[in-house]
């Protein structure tokens, strides 16, 4: 992905481009670039956790000196589904039925609404380097909650005005489906994780959610609070943090006949 919405000097980017390329055990280093001409200076680091999400698809960097980390996305799944349509090269034939979704992902990441206005796929939002949990939870709500490793898009457990029971035979084998916008995820997604510990992606308080198993017992978490979240250590930190996980009570079979987990229902632990 290219233009970044603040300035960056080079050398800044290619100390990004280095840390990024690190493997988890030895982001340790800080990044500190004093620039020349341009007057930001980033302290800090990215947490390791993003060592994870495709480079391809998405572009995650730090601001405001370190303070906040932005996490942009192309909006294009990095896998395979039926929605990238028989001619993709990632294109996953499926036995379901899929009735009334004719729409596919279009590569060049535009699309046109419902109301016929000109859309492209790629999002972002801005979350603390260092998020806190907030006195007050905050509902989900429709549209974009998270960006996953792949690339994809995040969702609740909301389909349009209504419940997700009647868009859930639309699913694909990986939990999700593209709707008059974004192919996005409402279940587990199999493409990343599937009754394991992976992570899935960060939410837009700012907290990764993981899969439903933590890697700090190696087995099903038994103290989640009601978004289906605990601090313990992840694979990706040595310290105990506040983290996600899908919630593991099935909810349904997808179109493929799969077991179906909600994949993040809220609300927010943290702040928005
Ligand atoms: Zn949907
Ligand atoms: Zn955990």
């Amino acid at each position: 992905m290219k233009n970044h919405p603040i300035k960056l000097t080079s050398i800044f980017l290619v100390s990004t481009m280095l840390f990024m390329n690190c493997a988890s055990n030895d982001i340790a280093e800080v990044v500190e670039e004093e620039e020349v001409n341009e007057s930001e200076v980033i302290t800090g680091e990215l947490h390791a956790a993003f060592a994870a999400f495709d480079t391809e698809e998405t572009d995650i960097y730090l601001i405001n000196g370190g303070a906040d980390v932005t996490i942009e996305t192309t909006g294009l799944p990095n896998h395979e589904t039926f929605y990238w349509g028989s001619n993709h090269e990632l294109y996953r034939a499926e036995s379901g039925s899929f009735a009334g979704t004719p729409s596919t992902i279009n590569p060049n990441g535009t699309y046109t609404d419902m109301r016929g206005e000109a859309r492209t796929y790629d999002d972002s939002f801005t979350v603390a380097t260092n998020p806190t949990l907030a006195n007050n939870t905050t509902s989900t709500s429709m549209g974009l909650i998270g960006i996953a490793v792949s690339g994809a898009a995040i969702y609740n457990d909301q389909e349009g005005s209504g419940s997700l029971d009647e868009a859930a035979a639309t699913l694909d084998w990986t939990g999700g489906h593209i709707g008059p916008d974004v192919y996005h995820y409402h279940l587990e997604p199999h493409a990343i994780t599937n009754d394991d510990e992976d992570l899935v992606g960060i939410l837009k308080d700012g907290f990764f959610i993981y899969g439903r198993k933590c890697n700090s017992t190696g087995g099903y978490p038994t103290d989640l609070d009601s978004s289906g979240g605990h601090s313990s250590t992840t694979q990706h930190t040595t310290s105990s943090e506040y983290h996600y996980h899908i919630i593991n009570e099935m909810y349904s079979t997808t179109s493929a006949g799969d077991v179906g987990y909600i994949l993040f229902a809220g609300p927010y632990k943290g702040s928005l």
